[in-house]
């Protein structure tokens, strides 16, 4: 029998505001512990919570960026359960009024366009952060452990989708696209490694075809998409055998160990039942009239699509060249901000798709890391445009630039890489190589045209490639034919 996963993703993201969400308290990843807490986010008795406005601006992007629809109220709950990072002994969160509802991300899936449900966007706070002394970090063998407060109460955004994904890498593109519309909304930083982007993954298999959902197992705190992806496929071959065996999936939580490969089911799954949700009763419903919502929607920073058809119309750029350029934020802001230092945008499409991107991929750098700053791409760009180096010098010159992050003008001065456009100086050697080359003389003068690449190649030997190209044609053009 074929099997279908189904897949649905819960998204956590940190929100980057100033302070916390129902206090003044910074945010701020890391630091010196407990430097960033007060009685409300250490839950002292008759603190008061007060929503965070910026917050819940941030939300209303998220949720509007993700065409969800908000209604016009939505209230807080309380998640109750003990841990030792939940002071408060519950989390302020969001349960049967969440602040979005009903959207959607379209994702591109193999060659299909494929429509991801989100079912909804809601509000919430993080926790504070346990930290076991000893015993590698983990709190198995762990001879005691202190709380760290800082994290306590920095709002949280979770974004719930609809079991609409049916393949691991399908789940990790939708996660990119995700992780790279917040960083156009402006929300987050979605570190990963802090911890600013968490997703936990609900998996199940059913007959292909079957219209009804099998039991789901869960995939918890993933701390990269591509360890997303393994321990999905992972997690899916394991339920495949357990119910081609005549077995069936229990309900649970997994957990996935990337340097085995193992997934080992951890805990029986908690139900909504067992966190006995109530209304918070400190806090004001939420009234995100149309007013409000307007005014959000009108000052949303460009997405990704928008700005795709502003470079295919100011820009005169190839869709695919737009699509590309604008599928990471800082891909695009590097292109935007390189324009100012050189102006023409299909050249420097080219140049970063191809050398850039190339390089990337490559080194596996990030472009962040990259040492070489749109303003020195461009200055090297101007140099090939204006013809001061020829287009495969410019390569050699990009590479190095790379490696030492040194501009353009200062690798072609102390490597003396400038092109040679020089007639005189390029018709004596076009001299030399005809004189030497007796041969190939007399087949172009017997009508072997093609043979004049192989002078233009010799000149080029001969400077080491610095020949303006045009002139070298030009100069041994005339001396073959006059
Ligand atoms: P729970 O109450 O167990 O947390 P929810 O209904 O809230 O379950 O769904 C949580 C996530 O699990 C959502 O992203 C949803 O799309 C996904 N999901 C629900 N049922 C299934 C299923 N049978 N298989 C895969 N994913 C599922
Ligand atoms: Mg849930
Ligand atoms: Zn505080």
């Amino acid at each position: 029998m074929e099997f279908e996963p189904v897949i649905g993703l819960e998204i956590h993201v940190e929100l980057s505001t100033r302070s916390k969400m129902f206090c003044g308290c910074r945010v701020a990843f890391g630091g010196e512990p407990n430097t960033r807490c007060c009685p409300v986010c250490m839950a002292h008795p008759g603190a008061l919570p007060v929503a965070n406005e910026k917050a819940i601006e941030y939300l209303a992007r998220i949720g509007l960026a993700l065409n969800c629809s908000i209604p016009g109220r939505s209230i807080f709950h309380r998640k109750n359960y003990f841990y030792p990072d939940l002071p408060k002994g519950y989390q302020i969160s969001q349960y049967d009024q969440p602040f979005a509802v009903d959207g959607y991300l379209d994702i591109m899936a193999g060659n299909e366009q494929t429509t991801v449900g989100i079912e909804r966007v809601h509000m919430e706070e993080d926790t504070a952060k346990n930290i076991h002394a000893g015993a590698g970090g983990r709190i198995a063998g762990a001879l005691y452990s202190l709380i760290d407060f800082n994290r306590s109460g920095t709002p949280l955004v979770e974004i719930v989708t609809r079991p609409d994904i049916h393949s691991p890498q399908a789940a990790r593109l939708f996660l990119n696209k995700l992780k790279n519309l917040l960083k156009y909304l402006d929300v987050s930083d979605c570190n990963m490694e802090e911890g600013s982007l968490r997703c936990d993954a609900n998996v199940s298999v059913r007959p292909a075809g079957s219209g009804e959902l099998g039991v789901k197992t869960e995939l918890k705190n993933m701390n990269s998409f591509k360890h997303l992806e393994k321990g999905l496929a992972k997690e899916i071959e394991r339920q495949v055998e357990l119910l081609e065996g005549g077995g069936k999936v229990v309900q649970q939580t997994v957990h996935f160990d990337f340097a085995t490969g193992e997934v080992t089911p951890m805990r029986s799954k908690e139900f909504a039942h067992d966190y006995r949700y109530f209304p918070e009763p400190d806090l004001v419903p939420v009234a995100a009239g149309s007013g409000f919502v307007e005014k959000i929607r009108a000052g949303m920073p460009e997405l990704p699509g928008a700005r795709a058809s502003r470079y295919i119309q100011e820009f005169g750029l190839p869709a695919y060249n737009a699509e590309v350029l604008t599928s990471s934020r800082e891909l695009s802001d590097y292109f935007e901000e390189a324009l100012h230092h050189f102006d023409d945008a299909r050249a420097l499409s080219n140049w970063l798709m191809g050398e850039l991107l190339g390089y990337l991929n490559a080194t596996g750098g990030e472009l962040a890391d990259c040492l070489v700053k749109p303003r020195e791409l461009g200055g090297l760009l101007e140099m090939i445009s204006s013809g001061k180096i020829s287009n495969a010098v410019g390569k050699d010159v990009f590479a190095e630039m790379c490696k030492t992050g040194k501009s353009a003008g200062e690798i072609v001065k102390s490597r003396g890489l400038a092109q040679i456009s020089d007639e005189a100086e390029l018709a004596a050697i076009a001299g030399r190589v005809i004189a030497a080359n007796p041969a190939q003389v007399e087949q172009f003068r017997a009508g072997k045209g093609k043979v004049l690449g192989f002078f233009v190649g010799q000149v080029m030997k001969e400077t080491g490639g610095r020949a303006n190209p045009q002139v070298v044609n030009r100069v041994l053009r005339e001396k073959l034919t006059g």
